[in-house]
């Protein structure tokens, strides 16, 4: 079978009509991976014998007339920061260079739970610090749509193999945008849902206040089905929160008169590429004849979003990074003399710069002396961005952006200068401090013919709006999102 750009829900209908079966669409899925993986990099771990494991039990079950889980047979990557009973979760650090989790994540257990087939662990920047997945210690992602350019980050594995069909759907996680801004390069669907609606548990943490898991995949329909099966309470995360979902599906193919967008000029502002500008306005104008109103809004404390998450980010990263000691688990230094200087060897040795950067930012904002000027001004400009999206959301139904101010750029071009890379996340750190759901999606090619991501914002926990506003848009614009790879 030809499984390029196959969607789940395509390879779904498939295996319904038994037209062909798990294994076979497993065994389709391992071959991609063997031809293009030295190129593209994707994956930490391929898991082979779990795979085509986990596709027989499938198989059998639907032969033998068993209860089906709603994804029955198919395959899944999944960021290498989530844990996997017994597979290797690295964080894309030296640190876990040899953790293996005696558990599931909450997401692995349910996505296994309704039929998922494992096919590996993707590549992710270290500890999800990153927009390029330049700062993985294993290796160098690359774009499908571009060899030469980034995948984006820090969920850029899995982004990659989404887009260069070595799997039909991955999960990553999204703390600034690392779920969004690598859709957006990637000319992929990928979805943040809202903080506390899918668990958090057994995925290691960088940002507790701001850690999301979320999906990649081809288009908006399979977007809602894995949203689905990912959604809901966990009692095992105290964040998560308790509340029934609606089926996502029933918000494809619906009606979007009526609705209110909003486009808040200071997305448009300093740094956002013309290209990129031209193609969110196209939409919204597409939007405006399809019923929907659009209005110009002002958000000036977004201005501020920047500052704010990088100190709230580096703080709490500190924090839950301290565990790394080379005591319990993950590397240990070797010829050391003293306790202190085991600590010290081993944080040393097994993290790269990026996330020492970040501990010792975060250390800082957190001392005495600095942690009013700093991390305290931090939370409260953090509740007046709150208070600004709560305002847009009494008038709006969603907010309209572009998901990142340039297409993906080459390799190399900003990991000297950390500064430069925090801005690309300018136009996706606003979300994370509030907290709402956002969905970044293809909405054209630049000149080069890179993909464009547009971004949909909407209000705690209404993905339900955000599904119907992008499917809506994803018919209008009809485009091909196959990477040509
Ligand atoms: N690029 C942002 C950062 O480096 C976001 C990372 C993320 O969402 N995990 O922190």
């Amino acid at each position: 079978m030809d499984i390029k750009n196959k969607t789940v829900h395509e390879l779904k209908n498939m295996l319904d009509k038994k037209e062909t079966t798990s294994v076979e669409i497993t065994k389709d899925y391992l071959n991609r991976i063997g031809e293009v993986e030295e190129k593209v990099q994707a994956f930490i771990t391929v898991t082979e014998d779990v795979a085509l494991k986990q596709a027989e039990i499938s198989d059998n079950k639907r032969k033998n007339g068993e209860k089906l889980g709603a994804l029955e047979g198919i395959p899944m990557a999944i960021k290498d920061n989530m844990c996997t009973d017994g597979i290797l979760t690295t964080c894309g650090s030296k640190i876990l260079n040899n953790f293996i989790p005696p558990y599931n994540a909450t997401v692995v257990d349910k996505l296994n739970n309704a039929g998922c087939v494992l096919l590996g662990k993707t590549n992710m920047d270290e500890f999800a610090m990153g927009s390029s997945t330049e700062t993985s210690y294993y290796k160098k992602t690359k774009n499908p749509w571009d060899l030469n350019r980034v995948p984006g980050g820090s969920s850029g594995g899995s982004a990659a193999a989404v887009a260069a069909n070595e799997a039909p759907f991955a999960l990553g996680s999204d703390t600034g945008g690392s779920i969004r801004q690598p859709a957006h390069y990637c000319g992929l669907v990928g979805m943040k849902p809202t903080y506390g609606s899918v668990s958090r548990y057994g995925l290691v943490a960088f940002a507790s206040s701001l850690d999301q898991i979320g999906t990649f995949t081809k288009d908006v329909h399979d977007m809602a089905l894995i949203m689905n099966n990912i959604v809901g309470h966990d009692p095992k995360d105290s964040t998560s929160y308790p509340q029934e979902h609606p089926d996502f599906t029933n918000a494809l193919n619906q009606d979007i008169k009526g609705m209110k967008i909003a486009l808040p000029k200071e997305f448009f502002g300093h740094g956002i590429n013309e290209e990129v500008r031209i193609a969110i306005m196209n939409v919204s104008k597409k939007y405006e004849s399809m019923g929907a109103t659009i209005e110009e809004v002002s958000m000036p404390m977004s201005d501020y979003a920047l500052s704010v998450y990088y100190i709230i980010a580096c703080a709490e990263a500190s924090s839950n990074l301290a565990r790394y000691d080379g005591v319990r688990f993950g590397y240990r230094a070797k010829d050391v003399e003293s306790l202190d200087d085991l600590y010290k060897k081993t944080r040393s040795e097994g993290f790269g710069d990026e996330v020492k950067r970040r501990i010792m930012l975060g250390t800082y904002v957190l001392s005495s002396g600095y942690y009013d000027a700093y991390y305290k001004k931090a939370q409260q400009v953090r509740t007046l961005i709150n208070d600004e999206f709560d305002k847009i959301f009494d008038k709006y139904d969603m907010i309209l952006t572009p998901t990142g101010p340039t297409v993906a750029f080459e390799f190399g071009k900003n990991s000297d200068n950390p500064l430069e890379m925090y801005m690309n996340d300018i136009c996706t750190v606003p979300i994370n401090i509030a907290g709402v759901p956002a969905m970044s999606m293809n909405c054209g090619f630049d000149s080069q013919g890179m993909p464009i991501g547009m971004q949909l914002v909407g209000k705690h926990f209404d993905e339900f709006g955000i599904i119907k506003l992008a499917h809506a848009m994803e018919r209008e614009l009809g485009l091909d999102n196959g990477a040509g790879l």
